[in-house]
């Protein structure tokens, strides 16, 4: 990365971290990918417009990171900047049912966050192990609910550099996508609308949708959850399963024995044998059903 180019961040505040060559393969629930030439952590929505503003002028691509728990970055790594929201941390409530929750806050914390204030609807999401700010942008989902049933409204840094606000409807959910997503949008904070509950429902509700995660995915491997997305009429494990690829492995690449439609990482898998994986089972369940299975995994880098 040009000195240049670094310089110039560091005079945006002395406190702005950053690091170069960044592993990505720490900062993804995969566990792979190579160097990310740089890695800056903004500690506040000023600070991230401002490094937004200075990467555009360069021409220096970015790419925004909540958890990366649904990421595949190339063994190759990446060769622009990652900007992370993970010092976006503020949670708080607002007129008593709504819940305030900056970018970096993780899923778990909110529904704790949410439990531990007698406020239920986000139960859902307790287990989706990644930012409210990559919930936004995916719409994440889980057991009948979602993040467009929730969401009152996001504060987001726009293309042209401003924070906007985006209600529900301008945010335009629909499955495992939003108007944001791919859009150069960066979200700063949302704000949730939950309800009054009683306590001990909401814990014992979190506690049964935690144990039906255990039971049912392979959490003791690193992973992104759902590789694929559900393909209309059809249910892309089912699909897998019937294809005979339960376990069919690429290098330290697995498809789950436990539920077909997670790609683990077995055995110090690299990120080319998952994405080889991918294109297998992709080839092999078209030429099956001739159905195309599209990758809800967001693939960054080369392969
Ligand atoms: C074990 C496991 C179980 C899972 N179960 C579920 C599930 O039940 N339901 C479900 O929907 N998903 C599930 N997932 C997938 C994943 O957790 C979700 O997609 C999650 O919402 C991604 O959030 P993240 O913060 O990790 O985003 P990342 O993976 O870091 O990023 C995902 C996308 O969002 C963008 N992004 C992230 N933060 C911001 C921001 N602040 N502003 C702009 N863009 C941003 C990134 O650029 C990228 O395009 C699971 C994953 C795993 C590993």
């Amino acid at each position: 990365m040009n000195q240049d180019i670094i310089y110039a961040l560091k005079q945006i505040s002395s406190d702005l971290e950053l690091n170069t060559n960044e592993k990505m393969s720490r900062h993804t629930t995969f566990r792979t990918g190579g160097p990310a030439s740089l890695f800056i952590r903004p500690g506040n929505a000023e600070e991230l417009s401002q490094v937004v503003k200075l990467l555009k002028r360069a021409e220096v691509e970015y790419f925004i990171l909540g958890n990366g728990s649904n990421l595949l970055v190339s063994d190759k790594g990446y060769s622009g900047a990652i900007i992370s929201t993970e010092k976006f941390t503020d949670i708080r409530i607002e007129d008593e049912t709504k819940i305030y929750a900056e970018a970096g806050v993780m899923n778990s914390r909110i529904a704790s966050f949410a439990r531990d204030n007698a406020l239920t609807g986000f139960e859902f999401a307790a287990g989706i192990p990644g930012t409210i700010g990559g919930a936004m942008i995916m719409n994440a989902g889980a057991y009948g609910g979602e993040m467009k049933l929730i969401t009152k409204e996001v504060r987001a840094l726009s293309p042209q550099g401003e924070i906007i606000r985006l209600d529900n409807e301008a945010l335009k959910f629909g499955y495992r996508t939003s108007a944001l997503k791919g859009k150069d949008f960066v979200v700063v904070s949302a704000l949730l609308q939950l309800e009054k509950g009683d306590q001990e429902e909401i814990t014992q509700n979190m506690q049964e949708l935690a144990l039906k995660r255990k039971e049912k995915q392979p959490l003791e491997y690193p992973s992104a959850g759902s590789t694929f997305k559900r393909p209309e009429g059809y249910f892309a494990g089912k699909l897998i399963e019937d294809a005979g690829l339960r376990g069919y492995s690429v290098g330290g690449a697995q498809v789950s024995e436990k539920h077909c439609g997670f790609v683990i990482n077995k055995d110090n898998a690299t990120s080319s044998d998952i994405y080889r994986l991918i294109c297998d089972v992709q080839n092999q369940v078209y030429e099956e059903f001739s159905v195309k299975l599209e990758p809800e995994v967001i693939m960054l880098g080369k392969f």
